[in-house]
């Protein structure tokens, strides 16, 4: 009865080893030991019999398996995952510990400050020991994609398509498609195994483009300071003050987008804000950028002098637009779901996805649920069942049908 299935052994494995991030580093991958897990994938690729190809440099784990349908009729499809864990909570000495037949005690787990897990009663679970994050965060999506491919090696009368899969840094600090290849992913068409809630499906996300305002003031002697100061801290109050109170991360959910005032740093003298914009509606997005573009105007016209500066970059584009002409992939991930019992349903992701930008480079990518929750946290937890389900959808999608 203890024996764990091969699919919760293998993640048990992978969580163990410390994979995270780092967005202060400069380097790629932004750590080192993100290759550990790396290795350990290639040689049981290798193992698997996987034609496997290594960007050792940038820590970036291809690999193949050819279709064993004689007519290979299929297209290739992919299945992405990242190696990387959230540089929010510490995932060094994680000690995964699993919790049979949840039944709402838990000594880390209370249904009262997560009622998610009331939908978890009976299920075996799997946590952390609290002083950690678990690393569900993705290597249960990681976990998934490696036994589906011992799976199709151990039953070769099962017919599958040609499986392209690629394991990727730095996903948690934004930076997990600065260095893949397309021409090293055999697919042309994929989906990132990224998600949480078993169920659902994640194809659109916000767009997303980033604000810097620049407000330069006058410091003066403030004992002769009348007529002469401009102060711009001040003014940097006064450029918020122009931006609606209720269209910010607090204050919106689903598809509401908004201005999120994510760093401030002001003296008399210099001024200068950034404000993340999203919003999943592309003339929704247009109209927020000029919506700061106007709140600057403003500010210049009041002082009358170009005190106030604003650049905007954009970040990443909704996924949704580059997936239009491939719904099949969401169908298909739909059916894959009703096939195991599961309710399938998607929801609008308030924030990107890798897959948001390699569907804009041509690699259409929507996110498929791997069973875990409360990402980023010490509370972080898998539900086996899901994790099952989850290998289950993975097999179908590729199975010929
Ligand atoms: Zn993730």
């Amino acid at each position: 009865m203890d024996q764990q299935s091969s699919l919760v052994e293998r993640f048990l494995r992978y969580v163990q080893i410390d994979t995270q991030s780092d967005e202060e580093s400069a380097s790629h991958p932004s750590t080192a030991k993100q290759r550990d897990l790396a290795k350990l994938l290639v040689a049981e690729l290798n193992d698997l019999g996987l034609n496997v190809d290594y960007d050792e440099l940038h820590c970036y784990v291809y690999a193949y398996l050819p279709s064993n349908d004689s007519e290979n009729k299929a297209e290739d499809l992919g299945f992405i995952a990242h190696l990387d864990t959230s540089p929010a909570v510490s995932g060094k000495d994680v000690k995964p510990y699993i919790i049979r037949a949840y039944n709402g005690e838990d000594d880390i787990l209370h249904p009262d400050e997560f009622p998610e897990l009331n939908e978890h009663i009976g299920e075996d679970l799997i946590r952390s020991d609290g002083t950690t994050l678990l690393g569900a965060d993705d290597k249960a999506g990681v976990a998934e994609i490696m036994e589906m491919l011992a799976y199709f090696r151990a039953n070769p009368d099962v017919i599958h398509r040609g499986i392209a899969v690629a394991f990727t840094p730095d996903e948690e600090i934004g930076e997990g498609t600065a260095f893949f290849d397309l021409d090293r992913f055999h697919a042309k068409q994929a989906y990132t195994v990224d998600g949480g809630k078993f169920g659902i499906l994640e194809y659109e996300c916000f767009n997303a483009a980033i604000a810097t305002v620049e407000i330069r003031g006058r410091s003066v002697h403030t004992g002769s300071a009348k007529g002469l100061m401009i102060n711009a801290s001040l003014l940097a109050t006064e450029f918020i003050n122009l931006l609606p109170e209720d269209e910010r991360p607090e204050t919106t959910e689903g598809y509401e987008g908004f201005y999120y005032l994510d760093s401030i740093r002001s003296d008399c003298e210099h001024a200068r804000m950034q404000f993340l914009i999203r919003d999943h509606d592309l003339d929704k997005f247009a109209a927020r950028k000029e919506f700061l573009q106007d709140a600057a105007f403003t500010i210049n016209e009041r002082y009358k002098t170009e005190l106030c500066d604003i650049t905007i970059e954009d970040q990443y584009p909704n996924m949704a637009m580059f997936l239009k002409d491939h719904m099949d992939l969401i169908e298909r991930a739909q059916e894959a779901v009703r096939s195991v019992g599961g309710n399938p349903s998607t929801e609008p992701v308030r924030g990107g996805t890798d897959g948001a930008i390699l569907s804009s480079r041509g690699l259409p990518c929507p996110n498929l649920a791997t069973g875990g929750y409360n990402y980023h946290s010490r509370y972080e937890f898998a539900s086996i069942p899901e994790m099952e389900k989850s290998l289950e959808v993975l097999k179908y999608l590729s199975r010929c049908t």
